[in-house]
């Protein structure tokens, strides 16, 4: 299983049944992803207004509120009208996708459906809005890191990361330019719950850099004193 990453995508999972919420809930955690969850529509609703997530997984049944209803509302609104929203339906339902698209939902899937497929739906659909968070190879300059075959490259050659190292330079590569303090990164990279040391992580740094860069190539990781670590956003130019 992955760790906790906070720049994964989060998702709120909206099912009343509750074995089949935390079936997906299960199953999208151990993708990657923050899941939250809702079991009633007013709850949703609620949790939408408070955060939008970064994709809604939607049952179309819910006892007050229907998921019509409330991706109806989401549209209306300017801050969730591009909100990615998988519905899930009912087969009885089957019928009546067409309704559901048309009041704005992206995707659906009938009930029973795979978790797999779903799973896949929801990668398609998190690709197609924000593909640099999803995207399988990230490349900055002469870097490269496929999250697929976890491997590294630079300037074509390999370069071999433990895993801590490889996640510590994804998270890093997500987003050039940022700052990250030593706290954000043991959060990120060894989970919240994790009782280490901050300077572990000024350990990994160091053996990220040393594994990254030769001797008279340039340093893709910058130290700010007193922050923290970030990807240098210059480092591409
Ligand atoms: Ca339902």
């Amino acid at each position: 299983m992955r760790q906790k990453d906070q720049t994964a995508p989060r998702i709120l999972v909206v099912e009343d049944e509750a074995s089949l919420g935390e079936l997906l809930s299960y199953n999208l955690e151990a993708e990657g992803y923050i899941v939250d969850r809702a079991e009633r529509g007013e709850e949703a609703e609620l949790k939408l207004l408070e955060k939008a997530p970064d994709l809604l997984i939607l049952d179309w049944m819910l006892p007050d509120l229907s998921g019509i209803e409330i991706c109806r509302r989401l549209r209306a609104r300017e801050e969730t009208k591009t909100l990615p929203v998988i519905m899930l339906t009912a087969r009885s339902e089957e019928n009546e996708r067409v309704r559901g698209l048309s009041v704005g939902a992206d995707d659906y899937v009938v009930k029973p459906f795979s978790v797999p497929e779903l799973l896949a739906r929801v990668r398609a659909l998190l690709r197609r809005v924000s593909p640099e968070r999803i995207a399988a190879r990230l490349g900055i300059g002469d870097l490269e890191l496929d999250r697929e075959s976890h491997r590294v490259r630079r300037s074509g050659r390999d370069i071999h990361l433990g895993p801590t190292e490889f996640r510590l330079l994804e998270h890093l590569m997500q987003r050039p330019g940022r700052v990250f303090t030593r706290a954000q990164l043991l959060d990120a990279i060894w989970g919240l719950s994790a009782e280490i040391d901050e300077r572990t992580v000024d350990v990994h740094v160091g053996r990220l850099r040393k594994a990254l860069s030769r001797a008279n190539e340039a340093d893709p990781i910058r130290t700010v004193r007193g922050a923290g670590y970030g990807f240098d956003d210059r480092f591409s130019k």
